[in-house]
């Protein structure tokens, strides 16, 4: 399988050299040249399977030139078999018609563990193929954060530096990262806001020397594995509740457009998905974007849902893209005018294509404790709060009562828990396999949020490249 650039001009790569290139050399993100294609007969042969055999179905085709089908079920086996849960991303019945997709059972706690386990052993393989090392840099706002640490921890072949904002992830987020000892992780508090840290990794990444000595690269969802990862369980989902022979809608609580643009790959694929439903809390571009075709950027507001707290989403060029026409020379001035101006409107043809799969909702912090207290009252769950706007957003959808519609459970309650005690009184205790994370000991570094801070602590621990 080769990639090309949403931009046009980047050169087309293999699957390999595309998961530790992450952004292209234009600018543009990496897309398959074209979707493989399942059968119906294909999809029904996923009936019955375990999550790793479904995993290697679906990602063969997408990984094919760069690892075998046994070298795949092996990365796979490693990576899922950390998940709590025997069905790794089990579903939960609601009512008669709403499910929920658990994607939180591992280690971390959300759903950004099920693509960066995967991307830690892909990393691991393809760099002691070629005798390299890779050093991650990266600011998070807490679950991108804990779930790269825990999947790159102790591999030699990589460091990872974690900048996050000091005072502002939650005790649970920030133990997730700063117990975990091993030699090649690197937290890093800055006194500042998660804005300051994003700015402070992109400069670095700006640093064309500093960039090349030490093999910089990212992690976050801008990297062609990790969406591919997250394809699966569409399939693994819609087989268990009757695809190929009964659609199934989904709905995905959005930030960077990541997770539900893996539902529509699934559904290029040949997936009956009868709706995509993309639920934004009130940092809403893509709920205009989608509804309007007004895609212009407004200031965040911090809400209970932070992993959404988003006003550019990345992967959405991905959309723009193949829902446009796959015109990237027309796509990268499309894009252009947009980070000069920071507004764009969608072309007619963008509008079509994503219209129809794709509807949206806009959910505030009213409609996000309706739906947890509707979750616990009709059916006994306490969820999220991501998972609830998620939620409210599936009960407004208008879509045929006979589709059922499954709702993507992004994070455990635990982890914000906080949230989820003023939205319902109930205060979801962590599960056994975090219980001692109050215990453990904690270590990270605290810098100013300078660039010649943060670049020097980097370099004397770093290790250059050749
Ligand atoms: C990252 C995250 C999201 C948003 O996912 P995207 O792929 O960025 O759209 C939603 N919920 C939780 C809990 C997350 O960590």
């Amino acid at each position: 399988m080769q990639y090309v650039s949403t931009r046009g001009s980047a050169p087309a790569l293999g699957f390999e050299d595309v998961t530790l290139a992450g952004l292209a050399s234009d600018g543009g993100l990496y897309v398959p040249e074209s979707w493989p294609q399942f059968s119906a007969a294909d999809i029904r042969a996923l009936a019955g399977l375990s999550y790793v055999e479904t995993a290697v179905r679906v990602m063969a085709p997408f990984v094919a030139g760069s690892l075998s089908e046994e070298e795949l079920r092996d990365l796979c086996t490693a990576a899922y078999g950390r998940f709590s849960h025997d069905a790794v991303t089990p579903l939960v019945q609601l009512d008669n018609r709403h499910w929920m997709l658990e994607l939180f059972h591992g280690p971390t706690l959300a759903f950004k563990d099920v693509a960066l386990q995967l991307l830690g052993q892909l990393f691991e393989r393809f760099l002691s193929r070629r005798d390299d090392h890779l050093t991650i840099v990266g600011a998070t706002s807490g679950d991108t954060g804990s779930a790269a640490i825990d999947a790159v921890a102790g591999r030699e072949k990589v460091d990872i530096f974690m900048l996050h904002p000091e005072g502002r992830v939650s005790d649970v987020q920030r133990r997730q990262m700063t117990t975990v000892l091993a030699p090649n992780v690197y937290n890093i508090a800055i006194d500042g806001s998660f804005d300051d840290a994003q700015a402070l990794v992109k400069r670095m990444f700006n640093d064309a020397d500093f960039k090349a000595r030490f093999n910089l690269s990212a992690v976050n969802s801008i990297n062609w594995a990790r969406l591919m990862a997250q394809v699966v369980y569409y399939f693994y989902a819609a087989v268990r509740l009757g695809a190929p022979d009964r659609p199934i809608a989904f709905s995905v609580p959005t930030g960077n457009f990541g997770d539900v643009f893996a539902g529509y790959v699934a559904s290029k694929m040949g997936l009956p998905v009868a709706r995509l439903v993309v639920a934004t809390n009130v940092n809403d571009i893509l709920h205009r974007a989608l509804s309007e075709g007004d895609y212009s950027q407004g200031q965040v507001v911090p809400t209970a849902t932070p992993s959404m707290d988003i006003q550019v989403s990345s992967n959405f060029e991905r959309l723009l893209f193949d829902a446009g026409g796959r015109d990237g020379v027309a796509l990268a001035q499309q894009m252009q005018g947009f980070e000069a101006s920071k507004a764009m409107r969608l072309t007619n043809a963008q509008r079509e294509g994503a219209a129809n799969l794709f509807t949206s909702a806009r959910i505030d912090a009213d409609g996000m404790t309706m739906a947890m207290r509707w979750a616990f009252d009709a059916a006994g769950q306490v969820i999220d709060p991501h998972s609830a706007i998620g939620l409210a957003a599936a009960r407004e959808a208008d879509i045929d009562p006979s589709i059922p519609v499954v709702t993507l459970a992004t994070a455990h309650a635990a982890k914000f828990r906080d949230a989820v005690e003023r939205a319902t009184g109930t205060r979801p205790p962590l599960p056994a396999r975090v219980g001692d994370l109050f215990a453990r000991e904690e270590s990270y570094a605290k810098l100013p949020g300078t660039f010649e801070a943060v670049t020097a602590y980097v370099a004397e621990r770093a290790t250059p490249r050749g």
